[in-house]
């Protein structure tokens, strides 16, 4: 049965849910959403780790369209935000759209027919459209090291917690130390018996002085008068915003971040050696800043050992530090990150004549506003290439690009364009913009972040203010697009 959609949205997390709420509220209905898991909340739904939640505050942390007046605390745990998204997918009306337990294996352009031709875990699908909402996070990161596999006990990656797993009483290691180890030590630290904790590098960390939960008083003016959750919206907003200033424009103003970490650090290790073991020696913001008040105080549990070293080999009994230390330990939590600037989707698209995204790519992902690729006509990706934020919500990230692929749409159904694809040189100049920005940012001070790519170049951070990513994006400009308004030929039926 021909399967045929307009637009095809890929993942369900915040950039495929938000892309489909909109479209619904703009009387858009011929779409479907691909989603591999089988429910709704992409990041939200797959990292369920102990201690898992959102360092940004929720009020900032959620869908403009879609405010949440009952938030529990400013920083909203992992259940309760996968539950905001369940929430906004089933009062929305999307939940119809959705096809779960759908994995895309492949989607490449069919310029005669002007569609995408999609092979899921399901069958053929085409669309007119794709939306890829995967996100940069989807891809949990094993670290290259021997011996993985001969270990005997239990191993599993931050992002698939192995709930069947009792870590009662098991002696565990945590390799790692960014934002979610730093969420899971606290968390299962009076749990286990023992704790060992592998830090390569360490990460700054500064107070979370807004966490607190919210009152009933609040809550129920939120739900009275539901613009009233602008306010503290717009006040984190501000905030985080001005950190840009020191990320992006004078890297001089990151000493004041710097000197509030390092008094956190100082008020709250006391042990001169433990303290030098976890000052970073490079600047902050280089690697995402990590809001904690437990970090510190985790690691000096007397059932917690902070081993300042990478881990270069597993064995049946445990882990091998850099140093060459042996650590006998039950279970293995390799909170090792993801798959970023080399993420699955660029062995998986093929665009005009057949090319594969990740040979245009070859280690460096470039898009035009983190949206569109030249050679992919009808794509959009949602927080693609140098869209990703240290500092504030991807939310508001994905929703200044939504609009972009709705006034896209728009423009494509006024002029009947069959198809828009946008200019090489036009994607070359936006490149060499934000490249010519780079050097004089924190996250190109020397450090070794995932925000770095194989070639060196900074391929994930948007780097300047994020309302000026809103105002390059509030307008399709179609004139920096190719179209074509060929009348295609007609889609055969998929087999
Ligand atoms: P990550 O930031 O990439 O951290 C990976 C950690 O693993 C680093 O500390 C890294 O050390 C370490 N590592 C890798 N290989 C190692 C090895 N062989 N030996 C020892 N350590 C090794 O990953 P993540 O913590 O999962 O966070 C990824 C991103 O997810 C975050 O940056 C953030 O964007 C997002 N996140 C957000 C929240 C939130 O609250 N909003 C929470 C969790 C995650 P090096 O530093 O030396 O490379």
């Amino acid at each position: 049965m021909r399967d045929h959609h307009r637009i095809a949205i890929i993942g369900a997390g915040f950039s495929g849910l938000g892309m489909a709420i909109r479209l619904k509220q703009q009387g858009i209905h011929d779409f479907v959403v691909l989603e591999r898991a089988d429910d709704v909340g992409g990041t939200w739904q797959a990292n369920t780790y102990p201690g898992c939640g959102c360092d940004v505050p929720s009020h900032l942390y959620s869908f403009s369209f879609a405010p949440n007046p009952n938030w529990s605390r400013t920083y909203s745990l992992q259940p309760e935000i996968w539950e905001y998204m369940r929430d906004c997918s089933r009062r929305y009306g999307v939940e119809p759209h959705i096809r779960f337990r759908c994995e895309v294996e492949e989607a490449a352009w069919d310029e005669d027919a002007q569609v995408w031709r999609i092979e899921t875990s399901q069958g053929p699908v085409t669309a007119n459209v794709v939306v890829a909402g995967m996100g940069p996070l989807a891809e949990p990161k094993l670290p290259d090291i021997p011996g993985i596999e001969t270990f005997k006990g239990r191993a599993f990656h931050s992002a698939r917690w192995d709930h069947d797993h009792d870590i009662t009483g098991k002696r565990v290691a945590v390799v790692g130390t960014g934002a979610s180890a730093i969420q899971i030590v606290p968390a299962i630290q009076p749990r286990v018996a023992k704790l060992k904790v592998f830090q390569r590098t360490p990460p700054w960390i500064v107070p979370r002085r807004t966490d607190r939960e919210i009152t009933e008083l609040e809550k129920r003016l939120y739900r009275a008068f539901p613009a009233l959750t602008k306010i503290p919206r717009a006040v984190t907003y501000v905030a985080r915003e001005l950190l840009v200033l020191g990320l992006a424009k004078d890297p001089r103003l990151m000493k004041i971040p710097e000197a509030v970490a390092l008094r956190h650090l100082r008020r709250q290790v006391r042990d001169p050696e433990l303290r030098r073991k976890l000052t970073p020696d490079y600047s902050i913001g280089c690697k995402r800043i990590l809001p904690s008040d437990d970090w510190y105080p985790a690691l000096q549990q007397p059932n917690v050992e902070l081993v300042d070293q990478g881990v270069k080999a597993v064995t049946e009994t445990g882990l091998v530090a850099a140093d060459g230390s042996e650590h006998e330990v039950d279970t293995i939590v390799f909170a090792t990150g993801f798959h970023v600037t080399d993420m699955p989707i660029g062995q998986k698209v093929r665009g005009r004549g057949g090319v594969l995204l990740d040979d245009v790519w070859r280690g460096s992902p470039q898009a035009y506003l983190g949206a569109t690729v030249a050679g992919f006509p009808n794509m959009f990706t949602l927080i693609g290439p140098n869209t990703g934020l240290g500092h504030s919500s991807m939310v508001y990230m994905i929703e200044s690009q939504i609009r972009y692929v709705l006034d896209a749409l728009r423009v494509m159904d006024e002029r009947g364009l069959t198809s828009v694809e946008v200019r090489q040189d036009v994607q070359d100049a936006y490149n060499a913009e934000l490249q010519a920005k780079m050097p004089k940012t924190v996250w190109m001070s020397g450090c070794a972040s995932w925000y770095i790519d194989a070639n060196g170049r900074n391929t994930t951070i948007w780097p300047d203010f994020t309302f000026r990513f809103r105002k390059r994006t509030a307008r399709f400009d179609i004139e920096h697009y190719e179209v074509s308004t060929k009348v295609p030929e007609p889609v055969p039926a998929a087999a």
